[in-house]
């Protein structure tokens, strides 16, 4: 069975499921990408700092599945704001990945320090939309206070938010704003991958007997039972493998469904902690790399 798809606010259809590439190496990127495509997969969300555009892109051209029948997301880099440099970015990652267009474009993180930049990087997305470059435009990692600033100064509400969202940091006050402006949360790490790669930050939710007492009820395993939690609260997802068996199980959710009392448990599981950091580290002297040409 297929992923069924949301409707981004501007009616482009989008796999409520997709694959995420964060941390894969370009080695590892074009046979997990593949195996994705050949397991039904028809959403990739890579970015410009990721280092693997390219792999994603002969991955997608290798593969028996269309070019148009795959929605490709990206993202701009923070060494990349500024209206001029934002419109030189969709080049650089267009190249990469092979094609002429893009299913969606993304700002990584707001620059908390240079909003103004931030503002500058996104009216540059907004004219790569209005050329018809890309079928949609959005953010990511993007607070209340970024989003009620980005439209006072900017016309096209984001269709997306790509924010760190998994069982034990739920950030309900976004989902709430996303909700309210018609923007789909698109949750990060939705199976908690940051708890357990990043510095400082709690053990993994997979682990968290409220969710493995969950998957045993359903003969399920702990990620199916947190990806469905995410699906069943209209949230977009993109779980990151490069292990085939878990490529596969990570697709395979759609034969089950969490009762409210299950989804409410999980809820309830929110540390109100998130694994990542603050939006303040993403200044531009925090990050010393800046995006390829090539
Ligand atoms: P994730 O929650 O998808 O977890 C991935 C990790 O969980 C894997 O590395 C693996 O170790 C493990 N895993 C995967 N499937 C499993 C399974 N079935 N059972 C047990 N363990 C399993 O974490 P992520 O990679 O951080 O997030 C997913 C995607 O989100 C990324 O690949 C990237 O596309 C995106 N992302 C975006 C941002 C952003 O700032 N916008 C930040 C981080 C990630």
């Amino acid at each position: 069975m297929g992923s069924p798809t949301f409707s981004l606010n501007n009616g482009v259809q989008i796999p409520a499921l997709g694959f995420g590439v964060y941390q894969a190496t370009p080695e590892q990127t074009a046979a997990a990408v593949g195996r994705a495509l050949d397991t039904g997969y028809r959403h990739i969300d890579t970015a410009a700092a990721y280092g693997n555009e390219r792999q994603v892109g002969e991955a997608i051209s290798a593969s028996a599945v269309d070019r148009d029948d795959v929605f490709i997301e990206t993202k701009v880099w923070i060494s990349d704001y500024g209206v001029d440099s934002t419109l030189h970015a969709f080049e650089k990652s267009a190249g990469k990945l092979g094609v002429d267009g893009l299913d969606l474009l993304i700002l990584h993180h707001p620059m908390p320090g240079e909003f103004e930049l931030t503002i500058a990087a996104y009216r540059a997305l907004e004219k790569l939309y209005a050329d018809g470059k890309v079928r949609a435009i959005g953010v990511s990692n993007f607070t209340p206070a970024h989003l009620e600033r980005l439209l006072a100064e900017t016309d096209v509400v984001p269709a997306v938010n790509q924010i760190e969202l998994h069982p034990y940091f739920r950030q309900s006050d976004v989902l709430a704003i996303d909700d309210d402006l018609g923007i789909l949360t698109q949750a990060w790490s939705p199976l908690g991958g940051i708890t357990t790669y990043f510095e400082g930050s709690h053990g993994s939710p997979l682990k968290d007997p409220v969710i493995t007492r969950i998957a045993d009820a359903h003969a399920k395993t702990p990620a199916q039972v947190v990806l469905r939690w995410h699906l069943q609260q209209g949230r977009q997802v993109f779980p990151k493998s490069v292990t085939p068996a878990r490529i596969a199980e990570n697709f395979d959710v759609f034969d089950f469904v969490l009762t409210d009392d299950q989804l409410g448990g999980i809820d309830a599981l929110d540390t109100g902690v998130r694994g990542g950091p603050e939006a303040e580290v993403f200044a531009r002297e925090n990050f010393d790399f800046e995006i390829p040409e090539a």
